[in-house]
């Protein structure tokens, strides 16, 4: 998987993405990251990468001669895909998406944003961590490395973790416990330590469904509501679902 960013901080992107996993699918070859500085492309003496905007306003608008340089310079992996809160919605779908090719690139945004032709004529979509705005796109753009990089092949510590994540079968994850078994007086689910792995897992599967309707209806809905067998494993366990 390649995937190449460009921003005007590539040291952000840099020193993060040495760390952790991102850092370890890094250096065992899963993952080839390069950063691409517009600043590197420009031709004036103080590297001008930015204007103001026409038409007037506040702020500050990343001129369109540097990222059209730096990505005509580069031709890196496609979809080029622009950080931006006007992008579709990044989510764990759009993470396993992303993680099926073989790479993608991310042109970060900063102050106003970017010139309207970089949009209109340069990158292949926009994509948006969500409906709030940061002052950059690096965040957002760490944001979508690290949640496609622990999808690669052989990422993760048990590679069945990823499966029973949230969000993998369009519910929220079942909890978790860990020794001590009674901490402050607060025990651990019996069930867990009954070393029956059948009902272990439909006490998993009921938690699951517990939570996401407390907390995602819209995600119980939008897989159409609860079906007979797992109708069936709430009220095992006492789990009202009305
Ligand atoms: N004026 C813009 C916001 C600019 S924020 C507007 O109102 O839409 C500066 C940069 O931060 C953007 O160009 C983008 O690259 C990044 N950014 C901000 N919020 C983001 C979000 N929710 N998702 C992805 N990138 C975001």
């Amino acid at each position: 998987m390649r995937i190449d960013v460009f921003t005007i901080f590539p040291q952000l992107i840099q020193d993060f993405t040495a760390a952790s996993l991102v850092g370890r699918a890094r250096t065992s070859g899963v993952l080839d990251l390069r950063t691409h500085d517009p600043r590197d492309a420009t031709t004036d003496k103080h590297r001008t990468v930015d204007d103001t905007p026409f038409g007037g306003g506040p702020g500050m608008v990343l001129k369109p001669e540097p990222i059209f340089a730096i990505v005509e310079q580069v031709a890196p992996p496609r979809p080029l895909l622009l950080l931006s809160p006007s992008g579709r919605t990044f989510n764990q779908e759009y993470a396993a998406e992303l993680a099926q090719g073989d790479g993608f690139s991310l042109l970060c945004g900063r102050y106003e944003g970017v010139d309207q032709r970089v949009r209109d004529h340069l990158i292949d979509g926009e994509v948006s961590i969500g409906d709030v705005v940061l002052s950059g796109g690096e965040v957002a753009a760490l944001t979508i490395i690290e949640a496609v990089s622990r999808l690669l092949p052989g990422m993760m510590g048990n590679a069945e973790s990823a499966d029973d994540e949230s969000f993998a079968d369009g519910l929220l994850e079942y909890p978790h416990y860990t020794r001590p078994w009674s901490f402050n007086d607060w025990e651990a689910p019996d069930v867990l330590r009954s070393g029956d792995h059948a009902r272990v897992a439909r006490w998993r599967r009921a938690k699951a469904l517990e939570l996401t309707m407390a907390r995602r209806p819209d995600l119980i809905e939008a897989r159409g509501g609860l079906s007979a067998e797992e109708l069936a494993l709430c009220e095992e366990f006492g789990i009202v679902t009305d």
